[in-house]
């Protein structure tokens, strides 16, 4: 690698890293995105195998390019990112005049399909989690209530660091109440009701109503990290794969560049790191060049669950007609207390991703690619115990699903974690709690100058579920490095 001096060195390339270094490529910093994997986009990333196409984590967007994706392609003058939207009523239907599709989001029960094709399942079908026909007017309260919250209330919300939990008090809700909401916050932030923030739940769930752009990207998980990197190379900008950087340099309280596993060093006045605040503290700069406080305040913050995903290669469709669908049996509404879901693997939910659905191409022709994903502890754990019972699980749901099996791939919180970097692989690196979230939520900007953290893991007031959280992060910060740095570059 030349290692000529870069304006502005990314480490990771995960939504949030490949989208900072795009913005500020865009805007004439000469950037270098390095990568520790073999390929891009962390969470997002996908591989290649017997020719499929494989997420390798699970992923359907809250909103794709409606949302901040948009925005950065935008800025990046690039068109190359394209979503089917699973809600979109048009897009359904021209998907389905072309013979391939059709999209729908509906949870299921056990019961109900067992050994069922889902096909002619279109209606919403809650009583598996516990929620009765009757629990809907409180549902609906509720929904009316979080639509019309103003900003003033939000910020009010932020300040009383009130939970989701002690928001939801007001409406006395029922067990099936719960578990809805349960269900909801699982499968926004990865956290329960009782740890997640009630002002953060009420945005992302608002501007994933509002925006009605709930989309799966033409290419995979990966076609949205992808696109942002192709603007990293638009504008001149470098990335290597394969590339793990150890050490965060400093001198004289400044970063000064990185070096790499292999010894080699690279020169920059400004890093961000995608890395992961505590990993970016802890190991990769070392805690002797911050004040205890800072460490201590580092080491405290909490992430959400991991999760444990079946990647199901499969011979012929199973679920003809959804991309997305939510399986769910067992009242949810204890989740995240102990020897609760998803603290034991004794009750049944799972997200499930049909991508070839949404792009035939991601498997060779009449191939179907299938994704279970279900929430885990973020605690070593003997994962075989885990995937043995959701395997089982699934062979409940779909009982043939073995005999139109080519292969099945399984990651546990301890796979991801490897594929991220981050401790035991979490859905959302700092978690969407009322101390971590809005004005509490920590700075991108660390207290040594020219380093900075991008991702899910931090910037005060980023909003969004996953994905759009991070990509939030990246807006802000290459904001606030655009503002900083550029006229000082000009000069
Ligand atoms: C199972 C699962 C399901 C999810 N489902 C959804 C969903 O449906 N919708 C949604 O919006 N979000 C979802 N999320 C959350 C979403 O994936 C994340 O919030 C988002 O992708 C995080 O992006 P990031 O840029 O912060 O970090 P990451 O994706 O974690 O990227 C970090 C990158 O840094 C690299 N790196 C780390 N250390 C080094 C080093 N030393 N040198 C070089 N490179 C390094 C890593 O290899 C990685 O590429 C899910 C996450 C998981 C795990």
């Amino acid at each position: 690698m030349d290692t000529k001096n870069f304006d502005a060195i990314v480490i990771g390339s995960g939504i949030g890293g490949s989208a900072c270094a795009a913005l500020l490529s865009a805007e004439g910093f000469k950037t270098l995105v390095l990568e520790k994997n073999k390929e891009i986009g962390g969470m997002c990333s996908s591989y290649k195998k017997q020719g499929f196409i494989l997420d390798s984590a699970i992923h359907v967007f809250s909103s794709g390019i409606k949302g901040r994706f948009g925005k950065i392609m935008k800025r990046i003058k690039l068109d190359n990112l394209k979503f089917v939207n699973i809600t979109d009523k048009n897009a359904i239907r021209a998907l389905n005049q072309k013979g391939y599709t059709k999209l729908a989001m509906s949870p299921n029960t056990i019961e109900k399909n067992k050994g069922a094709n889902l096909k002619n399942s279109d209606k919403i079908d809650l009583s598996a989690m516990g929620f009765e026909k009757e629990d809907m007017k409180v549902f609906i309260r509720i929904i009316g209530n979080i639509l019309q919250t103003s900003r003033r209330k939000l910020r009010e919300m932020h300040e009383q660091k009130l939970s989701l939990e002690s928001y939801l008090d007001q409406f006395n809700p029922s067990k099936g109440v719960k578990s809805l909401l349960a269900f909801l916050t699982g499968g926004m932030f990865g956290i329960s009701p009782k740890m997640a923030s009630a002002p953060e739940f009420i945005q992302g769930l608002t501007e994933w109503i509002v925006t009605n752009d709930l989309s799966y990207p033409i290419g995979g998980a990966v076609a949205v990290p992808h696109a942002f990197l192709d603007g990293v190379k638009k504008f001149d900008g470098e990335i290597y794969t394969n590339t793990k950087v150890s050490k965060i340099l400093i001198e004289n309280d400044k970063v000064i560049g990185v070096q790499l596993v292999d010894g080699q060093i690279i020169y920059s006045n400004l890093i961000i790191s995608n890395a992961g605040i505590k990993p970016t503290v802890l190991k990769l700069v070392g805690t002797e060049y911050f004040t205890s406080d800072y460490v201590e305040k580092v080491k405290n913050l909490i992430s959400s669950y991991s999760a444990i995903t079946f990647k199901f290669a499969l011979k012929e469709p199973i679920i003809e007609n959804y991309v997305f669908v939510n399986l769910y049996h067992g009242d949810l509404s204890a989740f995240g207390e102990k020897k609760r879901p998803p603290n034991s693997p004794k009750a049944t939910g799972f997200m499930v991703m049909i991508p070839t659905n949404a792009d035939p191409n991601l498997a060779p022709r009449g191939n179907q690619i299938v994704i279970f994903g279900t929430l885990a502890p973020t605690r070593k754990k003997n994962w075989d115990k885990w995937t043995d019972h959701y395997y089982n699980e699934i062979l409940k749901f779909y009982p043939d699903i073995e005999d139109k099996m080519i292969f099945v791939d399984i990651t546990t919180p301890e796979d991801l974690a490897a594929l991220s970097g981050k401790s035991f692989g979490p859905i959302e690196t700092t978690a969407l709690t009322p101390e971590q979230s809005g004005p509490y939520r920590i700075s991108s900007e660390l207290p040594i100058e020219g380093l900075y953290v991008v991702g899910d893991t931090a910037g005060t007031n980023t909003h969004g579920i996953g994905t759009q959280l991070a990509a939030d992060s990246a807006l802000k910060l290459a904001k606030l490095i655009i503002q900083k740095y550029k006229p000082k570059r000009r000069e």
